[in-house]
């Protein structure tokens, strides 16, 4: 029982606008002890306000094409034009260390991260309606109006894929959606299939105590 069981590795992808890049803040800020969170290499150029090494590892096609070759990265995927990769060595030392895992990343990712890690949690963010992601994105003001059209039309695509994961996070309310999160992670420890050294582990003390009676009786 005391063995320190592997993280639980949890993707959380959604559509673009969605929300889930501010869902993802506010869990590590609420639950910061609980969660690795990722960071991803891409070969998008930052946003006002982001930082090298803190929401993405900015690197250029020649240094993230190293990356592959050097099979430095658990997946990538191409997106709207540019690269996006998870880096391996973080996220396995933390699996190991029994930390859970966070990667915020789009579906082919999300699919190929399933298919070679099966045990993976699968979330996806939605706004609760089509107008409301749209509103969001325009709203956003940070991408131009061909990037919001490129991001709608890969929603579009998106959304067919939906049924691999395991569950929906209809952000509507952001306090409430970030603690949907928290729960279903935590939910996800309990699962038997995670716990089968512990079952084990009781099932032989509890015969034990079965022998000690038994024992007891017969004296
Ligand atoms: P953005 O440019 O808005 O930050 O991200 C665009 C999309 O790329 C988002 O859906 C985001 O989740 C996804 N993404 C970020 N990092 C990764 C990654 O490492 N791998 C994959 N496959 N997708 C990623």
């Amino acid at each position: 029982m005391t063995q320190k069981n592997r993280g639980i590795l949890t993707v959380v992808s959604g559509f673009s606008g969605a929300g889930k890049g501010t869902i993802m803040k506010e869990l590590m800020r609420e639950h910061a002890d609980c969660y690795a969170l990722s960071v991803s290499a891409t070969t998008r150029d930052p946003r006002p306000g982001e930082t090298d090494g803190v929401e993405y590892f900015f690197r250029t096609r020649e240094e993230f094409e190293q990356m592959i070759a050097e099979d430095a990265l658990i997946e990538y995927a191409e997106y709207v034009g540019n690269y996006y990769g998870t880096p391996r060595t973080y996220v396995e030392e933390q699996l190991s260390a029994g930390k859970d895992v966070i990667l915020e990343i789009e579906i082919q990712g999300a699919l190929k991260i399933k298919k070679k890690f099966p045990e993976t949690l699968l979330l996806f963010v939605t706004t609760p309606s089509a107008a409301e992601l749209k509103q969001r994105l325009i709203g956003r003001g940070t991408e131009s109006v061909e990037v919001v059209e490129s991001r709608l039309a890969r929603a579009v695509q998106e959304a067919d894929g939906i049924e691999a994961y395991d569950y929906l996070v209809v952000n509507d309310v952001l306090s409430e959606s970030v603690e949907e999160v928290h729960q279903m992670i935590r939910n996800e420890h309990r699962r038997v299939s995670r716990n089968i050294n512990a079952i084990h582990n009781m099932r032989s003390e509890l015969e034990d105590f079965m022998r000690h009676n038994e024992k007891g009786k017969e004296q």
